[in-house]
């Protein structure tokens, strides 16, 4: 079976890799970008993901890029702590929770593909401009000589010169990102990505540690919000001074009316403004000005998602990732999905495999990877626009907002841990759940 996955970010690497293991080896990456750089700053790869990752034998070299946070906890705008929960290994799942800095671990992804693929296995410097579906040609060669005929799909590429490349495979993959050409040949009216006029400004920066060194914070609410997590010691750059840390950040604000989504987004803005915006954010634990303030260099962002699709599959064509169901970052949960996009889909194909070509097969394991992961995600960009595992936050401000004595008197216990129980149901990493489930790694090989 030939595979050709679209797009070389954390969804497409880790498909080719899930699809390796499965024991594909007609698998071919292509990626618009004519160079991969390291791109981005932290991201969490959640413990469903890191079983995944453990799985398809990259434990080792994930860990050797990352920090394992111990605690999330939340607070409210005054610092006052909200909720709080151990993570990872110290929440008792079987697999920790793993920062990363995005732009190593996708060049990790890459070097992986390589190893499992070979050198051209991911080519670079090619747009995916669209796919027809069905197309008809010859068993083993010369279309229309009059013999069997097989179906494929037909994925066009241009290049920066406009010299066009095109491809033939038995299944595609769009795995092309929140801005997807595949996906808009399928949705032809859907247009941008709607945002909810949140700003995020991200970065890192070193600063002297802050509660036990593991914790992730966020502070805040649904208009202000504050969140950092350590990376591990050398990610992109110098290591951390003996009582430092290197923490990722992300700040985040409603924007000012004016502003709409055609301004020019994703590049450095002065920090200035935003240390400004949370000056009065110096909490007993955490300077928040102060973080901002020391960043190496800060992206601003808009907060985008997409609309949930009623299909990702045409013909043998599906989309994975960000292109089928980009969420908002609330629930830290964009890669751990792509990664379990990935590791199903190449579960249900390796069923298919066994039937050597068999269209039907094919159809029905990309329908049975549908059933799976999509209304999976729908519910969770659901509960992601509803502010996720956040909401507890946002209670707080709604009940109490000039802060509280003990978080209690507003909100019962019981309340809290529901809200963050009910998110890792949807997101598939409530910790007994995710310990007892069955491996994703197919008995049946290509
Ligand atoms: C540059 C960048 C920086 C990011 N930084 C962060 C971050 O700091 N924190 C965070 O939480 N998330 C970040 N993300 C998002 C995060 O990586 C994704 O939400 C998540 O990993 C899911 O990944 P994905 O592979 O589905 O999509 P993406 O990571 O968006 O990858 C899509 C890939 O497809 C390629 N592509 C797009 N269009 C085409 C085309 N027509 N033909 C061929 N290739 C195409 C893109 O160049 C990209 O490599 C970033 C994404 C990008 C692209």
């Amino acid at each position: 079976m030939k595979i050709v996955i679209i797009g070389a970010g954390i969804g497409g690497l880790a498909t080719a890799l899930s699809l390796g293991r499965a024991g594909f080896e007609d698998v071919t990456v292509i990626e618009r970008a004519s160079e991969l750089r390291p791109l981005g700053v932290g991201i969490n790869l959640l413990p469903h993901a890191v079983r995944e990752l453990t799985e398809l034998g990259l434990a080792d070299r994930v860990a050797a890029i990352a920090a394992a946070p111990g605690r999330l906890a939340y607070f409210n705008r005054f610092g006052q702590p909200v909720w709080s929960e151990p993570r990872g290994l110290d929440a008792g799942y079987r697999w920790p929770q793993l920062s990363v800095h995005r732009g190593e671990f996708q060049l990790l992804l890459v070097e992986a593909v390589r190893e499992r693929f070979g050198a051209d296995a991911i080519r670079l410097g090619w747009r995916a401009t669209g796919v027809e579906h069905g197309v008809e040609v010859a068993e083993g060669g010369a279309e229309g000589a009059g013999g069997a005929v097989r179906r494929v799909e037909r994925v066009r590429f241009a290049d920066a010169a406009g010299d066009e490349l095109v491809l033939d495979a038995d299944v595609v993959v769009a795995a092309d990102g929140i801005h997807s050409a595949i996906r808009a040949q399928a949705n032809p009216g859907e247009g941008a990505p709607p945002w909810n006029r949140l700003v995020l400004w991200r970065g890192t920066a070193v600063v002297p540690t802050y509660l036990d060194g593991r914790t992730m914070i966020m502070a805040g609410d649904a208009e202000q919000k504050f969140v950092a997590y350590p990376l591990a010691a050398g990610a992109t750059g110098e290591a951390a001074p003996e009582g430092f840390a290197r923490v990722n950040f992300i700040a985040e604000r409603r924007a000012p009316e004016g502003v709409d989504e055609t301004a020019d987004w994703n590049h450095a803005v002065d920090p200035a403004p935003i240390v400004e915006l949370f000056a009065d954010w110096r909490f007993d634990w955490l300077d928040v000005p102060g973080v901002i303030a020391a960043a190496d260099e800060i992206l601003e962002y808009p907060m985008v998602d997409r609309d949930p699709l009623a299909s990702w599959t045409v013909g043998r064509t599906t989309l994975l990732g960000d292109a089928a169901h980009a969420l908002y970052p609330n629930g830290s949960n964009g890669a751990s999905q792509a990664i379990l996009d990935a590791r199903t889909l190449a579960f249900h194909l390796a069923g298919a495999a066994g039937e050597a070509a068999d269209d039907t097969a094919i159809d029905a394991a990309l329908a049975a990877y549908e059933a799976d992961r999509r209304p999976a995600t729908t519910k969770l960009s659901d509960m992601t626009r509803q502010l996720g595992p956040e909401r507890v936050m946002q209670l707080a401000h709604e009940r109490a907002p000039q802060g509280f004595a003990d978080i209690h008197d507003v909100i019962p216990e019981a309340e809290l841990r529901q809200i963050a129980d009910s998110y890792k149901v949807a997101a598939g990493f409530h910790p007994e759940l995710l310990n007892q489930r069955s491996s994703l790694t197919p008995q049946v090989h290509a």
